[in-house]
């Protein structure tokens, strides 16, 4: 439309009274073409299908399990094992990169058909010199704890009467906690050692026994106090003497009695 043709246009409207027009801009057209619009859908006819009936569903009833748990847990332990066979399997040991600084292996202590059974970490400087676990501060402690709270229920007990190991037989280097490899390894012998001792209970000392033995992250504060399994044998987790020995985890001293309190009563009572 001209400017001329426009003018005559608004004039004409003028003149019919009009006295107001609006722009209006034209609609966008959208640069994507527009999708036609869906086919109409076609009425299906049903289809007569000739279904048996549903089975009836038995009630659900428990799985029987046909064999004790004992016998469908993979051995652990070649046919007829003994400590002897397991030190002498052990040898001069070169498995793992703990044999460089080491100075003896730390087997264990203690009476070898012992019911109880008390797992650490792994020798210090004063077990690796004598190599004999927990000799140190912290197996004072662990000695004061066994006998003592032993004496205090009644329960006539000496450390000796217990069987007393590590989860890795030789010293980390400035006692680092184990690696995982490390754990592995060595916990192969930890593993026959319980075999052949076949205790009424373990007792985990600190996080790195309870997961070797449980194989789980969860720690000591969360498991402690309550009865675990390792295959068929009852765990009992609390904390580790070294940890007990700083002197702001006074509480856990307490509960780590509790907790050797519930051991001793279960497997001397
Ligand atoms: N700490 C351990 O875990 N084991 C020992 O034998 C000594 C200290």
């Amino acid at each position: 439309m001209t400017v001329e043709e426009l003018r005559r246009y608004l004039e004409f409207y003028r003149d019919l009274g009009i006295k107001e027009v609006r722009k209006v801009d034209p609609p966008r057209i959208p640069l994507t073409p527009i999708a036609p619009p869906p086919p109409e859908p076609v009425a299906m006819k049903p289809i007569a299908m000739d279904l048996p009936p549903a089975l009836p569903v038995a009630p659900q009833t428990p799985v029987p399990i046909a064999m004790s748990t004992e016998m469908s847990l993979p051995s652990l332990a070649p046919d007829g094992d003994s400590m002897e066979a397991i030190r002498n399997d052990i040898g001069d040991c070169r498995r793992c990169r703990l044999c460089e600084q080491r100075n003896k292996i730390v087997f264990g202590s203690g009476h070898e058909a012992a019911p109880l059974v008390f797992v650490g970490e792994g020798p210090g400087a004063d077990e690796d010199e004598q190599g004999l676990p927990f000799v140190g501060r912290a197996g004072q402690l662990l000695t004061q704890m066994i006998e003592g709270t032993a004496k205090k229920e009644g329960i006539p007990l000496l450390r000796p009467q217990v069987y007393i190991c590590n989860v890795v037989k030789c010293r980390p280097p400035e006692n680092r906690t184990p690696q995982p490899d490390e754990m592995e390894i060595c916990g192969q012998f930890l593993f026959r050692q319980l075999m052949v001792i076949r205790p009424k209970a373990i007792c985990c000392l600190g996080s790195t026994a309870t997961k070797a033995l449980l194989g789980t992250k969860d720690g000591v504060m969360k498991l402690r106090g309550k009865w675990q399994k390792w295959r068929d044998i009852p765990v009992m987790v609390t904390y580790h003497p070294s940890y007990l020995l700083r002197p702001y985890n006074q509480n856990a001293k307490r509960e780590s009695w509790e907790d050797l309190k519930k051991v001793l009563h279960f497997v001397y009572d």
